[in-house]
């Protein structure tokens, strides 16, 4: 056992915990004797949510083993497989993950407590949605469930940030492609309101879609975007995987470095970059899917005092919030990089599902302005009065009332863990934050 100070991605409130790398025989007997337990999977959530001050965090990293892919693309792994081994292990025989977060260096045990998301929600749903069923260490016991079996379990679980229990195994349904590249149309559009009626009208036609929009134009120019959508390629060739990060930042860069003077540069060459239009272009599934991949701890680029990812989902009669939102942040000349854009589909059944049918715009907002708490505050209220809700897995300053708010269903989380976990076992640091559980 180890004592580490653990950080979320953005690096913003670490804690200090006991840390063990346990098997999957280890975590049941560690549930039973312990106090306050909590899974960490990669720490690519950007808050507190993979956190516990003063407990004891079990890393995924010893449950490894990844069962050979059956006919049906189907594949039973443990927690502690990434997507990146899931790509590299199922590209070459034709299998691709369902749904991939912007990193393949996610755990399956986060990618299902975080129910992530991709490019693809508004056809595929999120990752739960491609759960066949799961093996949960709880301190009551181990219960394998589904989405048919004992369902309230597996949708609690299933964006339920680990406070149900350690998933140990799950049995993924992979997706059967043909090819190891993505066909790619890019589009530029001069401002906000034409690429959110591009993508309202047109997302239907692709698998998978993104804007990336620039929060740091004004005027008729304000929420300029890049807008890339695509369908796998189809092939008969050899596929390979996506190739490792070449280059890494190995030591924080200077808080400050990212400023709005240097953000605003970097936006605008974005921007010029892009063509106008460029139809049917093929990528690699890395360059497509996991751009930011390329350089390994990025985040550190943000310098020590970090930065806040705001994620935010409203629905389609809300389309304004996104617009508001947008222009907030460029007259508040808060800097921000350029905001990712998104459509999504239905949620899942459960309690703490963050998806909604509308949008989703996520916003990196390095840390230091004086003015970013409040526009945060701000934001929360624009949100909040369009019934939406900040996504958990990015959250690292939510408070509990407004927590409660956007997710009115959380007792229903509450009144399952009771059954599994009475003395409340397992917490977290987000969890502590938002009163969600008071241990
Ligand atoms: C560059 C980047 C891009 C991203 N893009 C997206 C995106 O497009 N869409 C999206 O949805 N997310 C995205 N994310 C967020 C990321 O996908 C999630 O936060 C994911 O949960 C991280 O997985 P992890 O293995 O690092 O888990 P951690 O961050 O370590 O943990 C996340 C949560 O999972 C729980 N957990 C971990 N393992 C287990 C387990 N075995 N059993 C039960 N609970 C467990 C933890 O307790 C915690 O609550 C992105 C993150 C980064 C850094």
């Amino acid at each position: 056992m180890s004592r580490e100070k653990l950080y979320g991605w953005g690096r913003t409130a670490p804690s200090v915990a006991d840390v063990l790398e346990p098997t999957a025989e280890e975590v049941t007997g560690l549930l039973r004797t312990s106090t306050h337990v909590l899974s960490r999977g990669l720490g690519r959530s950007y808050g507190d949510a993979a956190q516990l001050a003063g407990g004891l965090v079990l890393r995924n990293s010893a449950m490894t083993v990844m069962d050979e892919i059956a006919p049906d693309g189907s594949v039973w792994v443990d927690a502690g497989v990434t997507i990146d081994d899931v790509i590299r292990v199922g590209l070459p025989l034709g299998w691709f993950v369902p749904v991939t977060p912007g990193t393949r260096q996610v755990s399956i045990g986060g990618a299902i407590a975080a129910d992530v998301h991709g490019k693809n929600h508004h056809v595929d749903g999120s990752f739960g949605h491609h759960v066949r069923s799961l093996v949960l260490a709880t301190p009551t016991g181990t219960i394998t469930c589904g989405p048919t079996e004992r369902a309230e379990l597996f949708w609690a679980t299933v964006g339920g940030m680990g406070l149900t229990g350690v998933v140990l195994r799950a049995q993924i349904q992979l997706l059967a492609v043909t090819s190891d590249k993505v066909v790619v149309d890019t589009t530029r559009f001069a401002n906000l309101e034409a690429v959110m009626h591009e993508m309202q009208t047109g997302d239907h036609r692709y698998r998978y879609s993104v804007a990336w929009v620039d929060c740091m134009t004004t005027g008729s120019a304000m929420g300029r975007a890049i807008l890339t959508r695509g369908d796998h390629a189809e092939g008969t060739g050899e596929r390979h995987s996506p190739r490792d990060a070449k280059i890494g930042v190995p030591f924080s860069a200077p808080s400050g470095l990212l400023n709005s003077l240097s953000i605003r540069a970097f936006n605008e060459l974005w921007f010029r970059m892009a063509p106008k239009q460029r139809l049917g272009e093929e990528q690699s599934i890395g360059a497509f899917f996991h751009p930011l991949d390329g350089v390994r701890d990025w985040n550190r680029l943000y310098g020590r005092r970090g930065f806040v990812q705001y994620q935010f989902a409203v629905p389609d009669s809300a389309s304004e919030t996104v617009v508001e939102a947008i222009k907030l942040l460029a007259e508040s000349r808060v800097p921000s990089f350029l905001a990712v854009l998104k459509r999504f589909g239905a949620g899942t059944p459960g309690p703490l599902s963050f998806p909604m049918p509308g949008w989703t715009l996520a916003l990196d907002l390095p840390v230091g302005p004086a003015a970013l708490p409040g526009v945060l505050d701000q934001l929360d209220t624009l949100v909040l009065a369009a019934g939406g809700r900040v996504y958990l897995a990015k959250d690292a300053r939510l408070d509990p009332a407004t927590f409660r708010a956007m997710y009115p269903r959380f007792e229903e989380l509450l009144h399952i863990k009771h059954q599994i976990d009475p003395t409340t076992v397992i917490t977290s640091d987000l969890a502590r934050r938002l009163e969600l559980i008071r241990k």
